[in-house]
């Protein structure tokens, strides 16, 4: 507590722990400022003693405000780098004092150390900001992994049509796909760094989802939500945290397009999608839900960009758009094999529909299976962990005539084998990958599968010839080895080996 003249009237217990400076020392002087800087500087409740209101933000550039609750007070946090060991950060508040006659006589300024919440916030934010910048790097990667499988699968089909006088053109090719295959296993690098970002899914209901979720960002707005969700809805398979920011990002992004308010309309409906329809999506069924708003609209132009990171058309700070929030719905629905999609028209309104595939249930599972197979070719399955080679044992194989099924572990791979059993449409042969198998190893696998159909032709293709499996492949009941990489003539070669 300061007197009129800046001469400390009170220093009390708490302020000596902070600024290690005992009441003695400092009472009846002007030094207070120590407290805080290093060089002499008027405090807060020094320019509220002297009423020079006018030099506050002079001193305290954008750190201070005026309190709303008292005449004469003020209230700011900042940080004071010379204070304690690292800095701290200080929640202050100064207020006028006067004596009954209305003199002022004095000024106090009380002082709130809150370096640890502070520290605690900025952590949030960091890992908030890290969380959001994960799922949209693990979209992109999954992208780009795609993108690179439809080069590669390309680069392979050009490879096998190449003349065999063409050196300079297979050359070529090889590196090509050198670099491509490169750049798959970037790809892969950047998937598995936003791992965080993988959805954890179980059967749910989106209806229970959307009436729970959807009026949260609506809250102290004049915007409305009307639901009309019927009850028999198809369940889906979703991640629920996820989900919810899909809602709610789509929420506000509507209470945001309608700042007179209005009503936001929630709707939901079954659908069979079939490839007639036109959408990215595989043919089965879905559950489509869509948020309707009549507000501002999205002109032509900038509904290209919708889906950008970073992206945004708003202010920053005003409504704290930063343009994330598509882009994150987009990446979050893509990771749930969905889609999401916007209407809009500039003053009318916006829609957006979102499509989750419907959950399966066992039944269908075993249903869908019995009419897969092509009539006369004759089927192999390959377990594969990589995603590429999946794609260009699928051209080969069809190339050299035989239908293919794949697998991308060895848990699937017995699915597969089973069901093909209890079909009673086995596999003609089975190529399995050595190195990578899931939970089991590569000759665990083939035990099961020798439990199942005890003449199970099997493949192994490994990288090493030398490893046992390989070099005594029969010991361990496989019919044939191959070496990876291999080219289509030597599959042909040993395909036909198999006499299948
Ligand atoms: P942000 O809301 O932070 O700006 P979003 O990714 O959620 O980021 O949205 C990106 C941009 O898309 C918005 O800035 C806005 O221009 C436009 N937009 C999204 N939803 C709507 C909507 N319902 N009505 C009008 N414009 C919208
Ligand atoms: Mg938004």
């Amino acid at each position: 507590m300061l007197g009129k003249d800046h001469r400390i009237i009170y220093w009390n217990g708490a302020i000596e722990v902070l600024s290690k400076i005992k009441a003695e020392e400092v009472t009846g002087t002007t030094n207070h400022w120590k407290a805080f800087y290093n060089t002499e500087r008027p405090c807060m409740a020094d320019l509220l003693v002297d009423e020079s209101l006018e030099a506050i933000p002079q001193w305290y550039y954008g750190t201070c405000v005026k309190s709303k609750l008292i005449d004469e007070a003020f209230e700011g946090t900042d940080f004071f780098p010379a204070l304690g060991e690292n800095g701290t950060w200080l929640r202050f508040t100064a207020a006028v004092i006067r004596d009954s006659a209305g003199n002022l006589i004095g000024a106090v300024e009380t002082l709130e150390d809150i370096t640890e919440q502070k520290l605690a916030e900025e952590e949030l934010t960091k890992v908030k900001r890290l969380e959001s910048l994960g799922i949209l790097a693990d979209g992109i990667a999954h992208d780009f992994s795609s993108l690179l499988s439809a080069i590669l699968r390309n680069i392979f089909l050009a490879k096998i049509s190449v003349a065999d006088e063409d050196k300079i053109l297979e050359q070529g090719l090889e590196i090509a796909e050198k670099a491509g295959l490169q750049a798959k296993e970037l790809t892969n690098r950047l998937i598995t760094f936003s791992q965080g970002g993988n959805p954890i899914r179980k059967i749910a209901s989106i209806a229970s989802l959307l009436r729970e979720t959807a009026a949260i960002p609506l809250q102290d707005s004049n915007v409305h939500c009307n639901f009309d969700l019927p009850d028999d809805l198809w369940p889906v398979e979703m991640d629920d945290k996820q989900m919810k920011q899909v809602v709610q990002n789509l929420m506000s992004n509507a209470r945001e397009a309608m700042p007179d308010g209005g009503v936001v309309y929630i709707r939901a409906h079954n659908i069979v999608i079939s490839a007639k329809d036109n959408l990215p999506l595989k043919e089965g069924k879905y559950v489509k839900w869509s948020v309707e708003d009549h507000g501002i609209g999205i002109t032509k132009e900038n509904r290209e960009k919708l889906f950008e990171p970073y992206f945004t058309t708003k202010q920053k700070g005003e409504t704290k758009g930063i343009g994330l929030g598509l882009a994150i719905c987009y990446s979050i629905v893509k990771k749930h094999d969905g889609f999401i999609t916007v209407y809009s028209e500039p003053q009318t309104g916006t829609t957006v529909d979102v499509y989750l595939p419907a959950a399966l249930t066992e039944g269908h599972l075993d249903k869908d299976s019995s009419g897969l197979s092509p009539a006369d070719k004759k089927r192999i399955l390959v377990m594969d962990s990589d995603e590429v080679m999946r794609d260009i044992m699928g051209i080969m194989l069809n190339f050299l005539g035989y239908a293919s099924e794949f697998a991308r572990d060895g848990e699937e791979a017995i699915r597969l084998y089973e069901r093909a059993v209890d079909a009673e449409q086995p596999f003609a042969a089975v190529i399995l990958d050595s190195t990578l198998s899931g939970s089991k190893s590569v000759e665990g696998i083939l035990q099961k599968l020798i439990g199942m159909e005890p003449h199970v032709k099997a493949i192994i293709a490994g990288g090493d010839p030398d490893h046992p499996v390989m070099s005594e492949f029969r010991m361990y009941g496989f019919s044939a080895a191959v070496t990876k990489p291999y080219s289509i003539d030597t599959l042909k070669i040993v395909l036909n080996n198999l006499q299948l």
